[in-house]
This record gives structure tokens, sequence and C-alpha cells, in this order.
């Protein structure tokens, strides 16, 4: 055993466990001035329970907590699908400059000018990485990206006289689920498309299910297999003939930025996620940016605002013609609209399309050290993640990927996203990323390889890891069923 450390009580002691009466973090002195009127007494309340620590105190227990968080900062974190890179600290940097950090939403636009006009040249950019010429900013997140296209697509069909005729959008089995959640939201019925052997769209029944009832197809490009959606370009063509739109969630955009576009491909209306391709810290659900890109055909229904130049020189945020509205208040998020602005402009497109092929690379270096040890159930070439499953080590060793990825941790990783996609058993969805070096791939792989081993030889150790973390494995059921949110005293003895 290891010498305890001060961590070690954690759950036992809070703050408020610590607590001595009469400490206090701050000394501040008796004031002597004229008495400032205190509110109505029923406004006031009649105690405060606070932790009494001494300041070293109470900064030695912060700094003990803050030190727990596993960040993108702390290690490798193979989060697939989140794309958990590491974000150059001088994007930040930008993003905070006073002059953008400080500018007022409701500022009159000529007094905000380079704001607006970085906002109208991260626009232009996407527009071009995209192969979509119209663009809104204004989501805050890769769902609410969704649901404005999904919306737009919904407004254009009014616009057309299909509406009541179209009520169904199709999404293959293996799309991230806020697809099928967005044209629920929408007012569709969603129609499954399976996946075939080869990881793609079966073809055969995409083509069967279009006809005049289809508003929209919603496609991952890259999917979350990890894998390239083939033929999509002839799928697109078989979509329009059928009079309906092909949505893109670009989310995975990483693994292709520089080198495929969507509109090129054959997309109506497709959004990125800037928090996941271009530079936010982002995990903890926030903040994020996704904004949508569209062919001229769907521009009018951009949501509220988009960023135009004016004849007279000056940017503004303006309604397009038939806008579906607004998706939150103001401009959009725009901290991270310019750290993705920081983030293109230093790299170039050069640099954009050195990050996509490094990216792949990684995966791909990932996916053949693990070969082997796990299964992969759609076995080729992936694009930017690789999603191996644990249902060798399920039948062998009555392992779980849920007691793989909580070993893992153990390792000294973030674990994988685990059980997504849904139609792969078990599934450990790994995406190092192009920051990672190989060194970094290398033991992340040796990690896993050693956890296959341990699976074979002590599978009950396995059961209950993570076995080094400050909190061990958790008693979900009970935590879901029973949480317990808030500190609360102990009942007073009698
Ligand atoms: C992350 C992700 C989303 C959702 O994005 P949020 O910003 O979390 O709303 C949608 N689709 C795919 C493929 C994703 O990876």
């Amino acid at each position: 055993m290891s010498a305890p450390r001060p961590s070690d009580d954690f759950g036992g002691r809070l703050s408020f466990d610590r607590s001595v009466p009469g400490r206090a973090a701050a000394d501040v002195p008796d004031w002597d001035g004229p008495p400032t009127p205190l509110p109505e007494a029923r406004l006031l309340r009649e105690t405060l329970r606070l932790p009494e620590l001494s300041q070293g105190e109470l900064v030695r227990y912060y700094t003990e907590l803050s030190a727990r968080n596993y960040g993108i900062d702390s290690g490798t974190y193979p989060l697939g699908s989140c794309t958990m890179k590491y974000n150059p600290k001088v994007n930040d940097l930008v993003a905070s400059l006073p002059g953008l950090a400080q500018a007022h939403p409701q500022a009159p636009p000529e007094e905000v000018q380079g704001t607006l006009r970085t906002l109208a040249e991260l626009a232009g950019g996407l527009a071009e990485i995209t192969g979509l010429g119209a663009v809104s900013l204004a989501p805050a997140a890769g769902a609410q990206g969704e649901l404005a296209g999904v919306l737009m697509i919904t407004r254009a069909l009014e616009d057309r006289g299909e509406l009541a005729a179209r009520r169904r959008v199709l999404v293959p089995d293996s799309a991230h689920g806020t697809n099928p959640a967005t044209a629920a939201m929408a007012g569709y019925t969603v129609t499954q498309i399976p996946t075939a052997a080869d990881g793609s769209m079966d073809r055969a029944v995409i083509e069967s299910e279009l006809d005049a009832s289809v508003a929209a197809v919603m496609v991952t490009v890259p999917n979350t297999l990890g894998l390239w959606e083939r033929g999509i370009e002839e799928v697109a063509e078989r979509i329009h003939d059928a009079g309906a739109y092909l949505y893109g969630d670009g989310a995975n955009l990483n693994a292709i930025m520089g080198r495929a576009r969507y509109g090129d491909l054959g997309f109506d209306v497709v959004h990125l996620n800037l928090h996941k391709s271009f530079s936010t810290p982002h995990g903890g659900g926030g903040p994020g940016a996704g904004p949508v890109c569209c062919s001229e055909e769907l521009a009018p229904y951009l949501p509220t605002p988009v960023v135009t130049e004016g004849g007279d020189g000056v940017v503004r945020l303006t309604a397009p013609e038939h806008s579906i509205g607004r998706m939150q208040q103001f401009g959009g998020n725009v901290g991270v609209l310019i750290r993705a602005y920081a983030y293109m402009r230093a790299l170039g497109l050069e640099g954009l399309r050195a990050t996509s092929g490094q990216a792949v690379l990684n995966a791909n270096y990932l996916r053949v050290l693990m070969e082997g040890h796990y299964d992969l159930p759609y076995d080729r070439p992936v694009l930017h993640e690789v999603v191996f499953s644990g249902s060798r080590q399920r039948r062998q060793n009555g392992v779980r990927t849920y007691d793989i990825a909580k070993r893992l941790i153990d390792h000294g990783f973030h674990p994988p996203t685990v059980y997504f996609p849904l139609i792969v058993e078990e599934a450990l969805m790994m995406e190092p990323t192009e920051t990672e070096p190989p060194e970094a791939i290398e033991a992340l792989a040796e990690a896993m390889i050693a956890i296959a081993a341990e699976a074979e030889e002590d599978p009950d150790k396995l059961h209950g890891a993570p076995l080094t973390a400050p909190i061990g494995r958790l008693d979900e059921t009970t935590a879901a069923r029973r949480p317990v949110l808030r500190w609360q005293p102990e009942a007073p003895a009698g």
C-alpha cells in the first residue's frame, strides 16, 4: 500500500466536513462609516451555513479537487466522436482580446466592425471548406445546427407545397442519436436505414425507401464507424431525383477538411461542430458552435442572423428573407467562433489539410496496433476514428466493455466512448485525433492490449476497476435512483 494521499478521504470530507468554527478565509476590518440600511426583514435569511476554513485550507481544498479532473491538458483522451484534441492556447488568448471579448452584443454595427468582419471572414472560410456558399453562425451546438437545417428543409417544402406529403426522414442506424431526435423534434417520422456489411448505408434499402413521402435523408460523413460513406454522390442524386433533400452531419469534418467538400458531394445543408474540428476546449456540455452551411436554394431559410456586408461596406447581422427565425439570442457563441477563426487563419488551407491527414493516420495507427487483440467488426481502413468491439472479451472472459473502459483509467487514460454506435456490440469507439504523437498512441494501444491480457488472466480485477482513482466503481443504479446531490448536516442526535 502506498502512503495515504490527502485526497483519500474524498467524499467523507467535503469543505463542510473540514469546517472549524471561527476560522475565516478573509479578514474584513470593521466598518466605521455610516451604516447602509438593510433590505426588508422578510428578504433576509436567518442563517447562512458556510464552511469555516482558513484561506490556505480553502485554496488547498480546491487545488486538490481541480487536480482530479482529467482533461486533454493532462493526457490522451480517446473519446470517440467527441474529437477531444489539444487546442492551441493562443486561440483562447485571441478570443479574450478586450476588443473582441467586450464587444456588446447590441452595439451599433459601426462600432463593432472588427468583430463582425471577423465573423464574416469565418463564414466565408466555412463556405469554402464545405463547398456550400451560404452560412449562418447562429446555432450553439451540433444538435442545434441539425434542428436549424431540418427546419430550413421544412420551410422549403412548405414553399413548394409538399410539406403535407413529405413526412418521413431517413436516417442510417449508425447515426448519432441527435439525428433521429432532431427529425422527430421537427415533427417527422424516422425511418431507419440499416448498415451494410462494409459499414456504409445499405444502398438497396435506401433506394427502395425513397419516394414522395420522404422530406430528407440525414447522413453523417464520415460516418460514426469512422468510415467513408461509399457512393454518397450517387445516393445524393437518387435523393434529389426523389424530390428530397440531403442533410449532412458534418461533426466529423476533422477527417476530411481540406480534402472533400459536402457541396461537391451533393449535400444541400450541413452543420459543423466548431468545438470539435476548429479548436475550442469542450466537454461538460459546452459552450459550442454548430454553424449551418447550405446551398443557394436553402439560403433564404437560414436562421437569423447571418453576417452580411452591405453596399456601404459596413458588415451587419441580418435576417434572411424567409428565415426560420432565431436559434438563440444575439449573434451566436462569438468566443467559440473567434477561436475557430484564429485556428483556421493560423493553419491556412494547407494546414487544415495536414490536420485531417494526421487525424486519419493516427486513427489507423491505433487500429493496426490493436488489431488482433479486440474484434474489429468493420475491418477496413478508417478515417478519424476506429470502432472496436469487446464482444470477444465478453464471450470468453465475462468481461464487458464497461469494465475495459473503467480499467483504462487505472492505466492513466481517459476511457473511450462505449456502447456507441449502437450497431456495434460492446462498442469501444476510439479517436486519437491529430494532436497525439506516435508515442502516445503506442502507449494507449499497449494499455488496451494489457487490459485484454488481464481480461483473460484476472477478469475479476476488471469488474472492480478503477482501482486507483479517488473514487472507485460507483453503484450507478443507486446513483440514478437515489441521487445525493447536496451536502446535508447530520441530523442532531436525539
Ligand atoms: C458530437 C456530434 C453531434 C452533436 O453535437 P453537439 O455539439 O454535442 O450537439 C452530432 N453528430 C455527430 C456525428 C457528433 O459527433
